[in-house]
């Protein structure tokens, strides 16, 4: 370790406290020091070359080093840094931001509430759902559904929407009005049944707490289209087509987390096409801007906007950041590139079914008991037992043992338990998938090596 190294990572001990870190453990040991990135690339200060099949945290998914998006910030920038969409002011990039949004997202999706985050987002939407039910003199459907083992953000709507157990168990969540049903896992807790009937029990589970409940109580139902922290879960293809029937049903409003899903990770601009889901609200953030500056937004239906404008009262809520200028100049740069370069049909027709057949290839491996993917997003599930599907122990901690060989090996693949999971930059090329392939053997031949 170089004494450079050394130096970075004694200060961040000392002063930098990170995120979803067990920090005695991490000042034990040292955070690595990412220094500079390059396409799908990453470089740490000790000069080792990563391949980053994670696209940051999903979301740089026009890779490192894209100098258009640096030139859109720097100019909005010297033009006009910051200023704000309060008080009856507007300003160009907003609004045309919003104006392409409104182009892109599905029809009847026409309306975009900025944040500056995805979290930021489903804080948005609580209280949105809320005060538009109360617009429609029905203040008592307060509730909002979600899902267990759900990734929804880290602020105290995010994390009681989300259904992580081990965040709930900290600062007394979840908040009142929320509550989960079963997710739509059939790897972990469907197995022995038909997949579409394990997906339409799931969403069935829907309808059951709608009932529970009372109809006239529940404002919404939020989901991602695939959960992604979770440890990409891909519903079976039973699954949506009913919730949206239930939705429908029980005039409930659908929100759509694509956090993740969202600009082009699914093959289709929104995951919500590629799934035939028609959202009241959808949520925005990370592909964004591929990560280069944080924003969110939450794309507003005209049935919501319509309830809300007529309602004729102020609705309270926004962020000193909302629709940040230089923020809003890099999220159009973005997407006009990904329309430029064709993002969108290289994902659907060329790389993600060539990421699907190689990723099939890790599935034969004794340590992987389910392979899958869809889009750019991709799982394998790690098994003590390939005939059993029997999983490790939690003290062998397969998945950490795994990840922390990957990364040695020069792969950045994330540990969710034990299921492995990537979602690469959407510009990743053939010849880089077949590195990424080669790195995830190599390194599952390895952890077998170090499990047994
Ligand atoms: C990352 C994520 C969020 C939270 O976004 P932040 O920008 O980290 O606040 C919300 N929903 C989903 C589906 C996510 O993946």
């Amino acid at each position: 370790m170089s004494t450079a190294t050394l130096t970075i990572q004694q200060q961040d001990s000392a002063h930098c406290l990170h995120p979803f870190t067990n920090f005695k453990e991490l000042n034990a040991k040292g955070a690595r020091v990412i220094e500079r990135g390059e396409g799908v690339f990453v470089f740490d200060s000790e000069g080792n070359k990563l391949l980053d099949a994670m696209a940051g945290l999903w979301c740089v998914n026009l890779g490192y080093g894209r100098q258009e998006l640096v030139d859109a910030a720097a100019k909005q920038m010297q033009q006009l840094p910051y200023y704000n969409l309060f008080f009856q002011t507007t300003h160009s990039p907003a609004v045309e931001l919003s104006t392409l949004l409104a182009e892109l997202t599905p029809e009847g999706l026409n309306h975009a509430f900025f944040t500056g985050s995805g979290s930021e987002c489903n804080d948005t939407v609580v209280r949105m759902v809320r005060h538009y039910w109360a617009s429609k003199g029905q203040p008592n459907k307060l509730e909002i559904i979600s899902r267990n083992n759900a990734y929804h953000g880290s602020t105290m709507a995010g994390a009681s929407l989300g259904g992580m157990g081990f965040m709930h168990a900290q600062g007394g969540l979840p908040l009142p009005n929320i509550s989960h049903i079963d997710q739509p896992y059939w790897f972990e807790e469907g197995q022995g049944q038909d997949p579409q009937q394990f997906g339409l029990e799931r969403a069935q589970q829907l309808e059951q707490k709608i009932l529970g409940l009372g109809e006239d109580k529940v404002a919404a139902f939020i989901a991602e289209p695939i959960q992604g922290a979770g440890g990409v879960i891909i519903p079976p293809d039973s699954y949506w087509p009913e919730i949206q029937r239930i939705c429908d049903k029980y005039d409930i409003l659908l929100i759509v987390d694509e956090v993740i899903c969202g600009f082009g990770r699914t093959g289709e601009w929104f995951a919500c096409q590629t799934y035939n889901i028609k959202p009241d609200l959808l949520c925005l953030a990370k592909g964004i801007t591929s990560g280069y500056l944080p924003m969110g937004a939450v794309i507003v239906s005209d049935k919501v906007a319509q309830g809300l404008t007529e309602a004729d009262t102020e609705f309270a809520h926004g962020f000193t950041y909302s629709g940040h200028p230089a923020a809003c100049a890099v999220a159009i740069e973005n997407i006009r590139i990904m329309q430029q370069e064709n993002i969108i049909s290289h994902v659907r027709d060329d790389i993600a079914p060539y990421l699907a057949q190689r990723w099939q290839e890790l599935a034969s491996h004794p340590l992987v008991g389910e392979a899958r993917s869809k889009g750019m997003v991709a799982a394998i599930e790690l098994v003590a037992d390939k005939n059993t599907l029997q999983r490790f122990s939690k003290e062998q901690g397969a998945g950490g043992v795994c990840r922390d060989i990957c990364i040695n090996n020069g792969l950045i693949m994330r540990a969710c338990g034990d299921t492995m999971i990537i979602s690469p930059p959407l510009v990743i090329t053939k010849q880089q998938v077949d590195q990424l392939i080669t790195l995830a053997k190599q390194s599952l031949d390895d952890t077998l090596q170090a499990l047994s």
